[in-house]
């Protein structure tokens, strides 16, 4: 097959509009008579094409394919199952442009930081290619005289993924790649709002020779994810997005007996202290706030600006917010691209307006960047100064491109601030001062912690997630963790015949 990855689409509508569908067992299908969901491109606010939203039966249709699929991918040795990964690896590569291009044009953000994300769904995917190291189990000989016992691990069934809009080939890729190495089959239910990249990557993964059914996708809203979350032969659910909507799943999934993982939302601090690089402090809180809109998990929402270090910082960040290039996602000079939606765009204005009407000192404000004067979903860069804990461009997680300035004496209150948030996903301290360096990120309540690393994403072995609201469940996403959550132990006990001796025993048994 020669996968081209220009246009995903299934059918054309009567509008003129292609319809983007549902990947089961190897078949791009949209029913007829499905609920439609518009798709926009953000840099130009039109509408460019529909996507199905999957009814329950289409979802049960998934989950069938996946069901039938399990045994004799469960059975296929992990070699081979790697083997198939490292053909699907070398696809995405092959095609990395063509996913940035289609991720920016319903995304929104630029093309190299489209390109970025793709190149952070290939470090997992190579991941996933070890997977017969990472499946060994341990051994041990002679637990008991003529008795050995050795654990390992096997994959669960149908699993299935939940994904939001921000990281549409990269958050998909922290699931499915370990997921299926591992042995299990896959339904993947991405956000409606940019989906074209998900039936890409099913293409090239039916390309590299995965089974019919191993790999689908399902598109849609909360009846799809409803649907998945009651499902009996769903065994497992990762899920990430808001959280609000991660605590649902979270406790909906775990009422239908299912094992889940739920990462939500965010609001990410970034301390500098007085001896830091200013420079590169303004430079990393830059990037940091305002790169993808802010519309990261990772995203730097706070400056947290320690004893004079404010004084030093602002003047400098003021000159860069003055000078980011903020346009198209395809015009390779555009440092920040439009916001998602309109919606988003207007929660967004309006949590700027709170923090207007709370008193905090607005020094640049989005709303009224020339950029917004087009028909794009745009805003300019807005950044606060003297926001208070109680104000709600604190507590709450805007998601766009607005930084909270936050002043405070010393490093103890720093850490009480931070603590004290609900949320604890990410967060980093710039300072010269190893011992600073050190009581920071010990003493930290958070999930991912960066020293002069203002977007701490842990690297593709060591696995991904946050502490309190951040995350719902026990274990992080990828990573070895992220191959536990795939599978579960099994223990085998064995002896020979030779080595039993006669007569049943009624005591508890323990080495002889
Ligand atoms: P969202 O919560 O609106 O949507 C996430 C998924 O849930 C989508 O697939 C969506 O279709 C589905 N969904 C939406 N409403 C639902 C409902 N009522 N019932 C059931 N399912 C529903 O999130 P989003 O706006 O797509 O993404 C942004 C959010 O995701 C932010 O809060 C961000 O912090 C978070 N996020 C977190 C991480 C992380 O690793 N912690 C990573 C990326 C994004």
């Amino acid at each position: 097959m020669n996968t081209r990855l220009d246009t995903p689409t299934n059918s054309q509508a009567a509008s003129g509009l292609s319809t983007l569908g549902h990947s089961i067992a190897g078949v791009e299908t949209a029913p007829a008579g499905t609920r439609l969901q518009d798709i926009f491109n953000p840099a130009t606010g039109e509408r460019i094409a529909q996507v199905a939203l999957a009814s329950a039966a289409d979802v049960d249709h998934a989950v069938a394919a996946a069901k039938a699929a399990f045994p004799a991918w469960s059975e296929t040795p992990p070699i081979r199952r790697a083997r198939l990964m490292n053909k699907f690896l070398s696809l995405v590569n092959r095609h990395r442009d063509e996913l940035a291009r289609a991720i920016t044009i319903e995304h929104g953000k630029t093309f190299s930081d489209a390109q970025g994300e793709v190149d952070r769904a290939v470090d997992i995917i190579e991941f996933a290619c070890g997977i017969p190291q990472l499946l060994k189990g341990d051994f041990t000989d002679q637990v008991s005289t003529g008795i050995d016992n050795w654990t390992l691990r096997q994959p669960l069934g149908v699993v299935a993924g939940i994904t939001p809009f921000n990281f549409p080939v990269m958050v998909p890729a922290w699931m499915y790649p370990i997921a299926i190495a591992a042995g299990n089959t896959f339904v993947l239910k991405p956000s409606p709002i940019d989906p074209g990249a998900t039936l890409l990557t099913a293409r090239l993964m039916k390309e590299a020779g995965f089974p019919d059914g191993v790999f689908n996708v399902v598109q849609g809203d909360k009846e799809a994810v409803d649907a998945l979350l009651e499902h009996p032969d769903v065994k497992a659910v990762s899920f990430v997005g808001s959280t609000p909507i991660a605590n649902y799943v979270y406790e909906t999934g775990a009422r239908h007996g299912k094992r889940v993982q739920a990462l939500g939302g965010a609001k990410n601090h970034l301390v500098v202290m007085p001896d830091a690089d200013m420079e590169k402090a303004a430079d990393a809180l830059m990037g940091a706030a305002f790169g993808s809109a802010g519309e990261r998990c990772m995203a730097i929402s706070v400056a947290v600006l320690v004893g004079s270090a404010g004084e030093a910082l602002l003047p400098l960040l003021n000159e860069r917010v003055k000078a980011l290039k903020v346009g198209d996602g395809l015009d390779l000079s555009s440092e920040m691209g439009p916001v998602v939606s309109k919606v988003a765009l207007n929660r967004i204005a309006g949590a700027i307006a709170s923090g207007v009407e709370e008193g905090a000192e607005i020094l640049a404000d989005g709303r009224t960047h020339a950029v917004t004067k087009g028909s794009g979903f745009f805003l300019g860069p807005t950044v606060f100064d003297h926001v208070e804990p109680g104000m709600r461009i604190y507590r709450e997680e805007i998601f766009g491109p607005v930084l909270a300035c936050v002043r405070v004496d010393d490093m103890k209150q720093a850490l009480t601030l931070i603590n004290e948030h609900e949320f604890g996903n990410g967060v980093s301290i710039y300072t010269r001062d190893g011992g600073s360096a050190r009581e920071f990120s010990r003493n930290v309540e958070i999930g991912m912690v960066g020293v002069n690393v203002p977007i701490p994403v842990p690297m593709a072995w060591h696995g991904f997630g946050g502490w309190k609201k951040s995350l719902f469940g026990d274990m992080h996403a990828y990573g070895e963790e992220g191959v536990r959550f795939y599978t579960r132990q099994k223990s085998i006990m064995q002896r020979w015949p030779e080595s039993i001796q006669k007569g049943a025993e009624f005591t508890m048994p323990v080495s002889k």
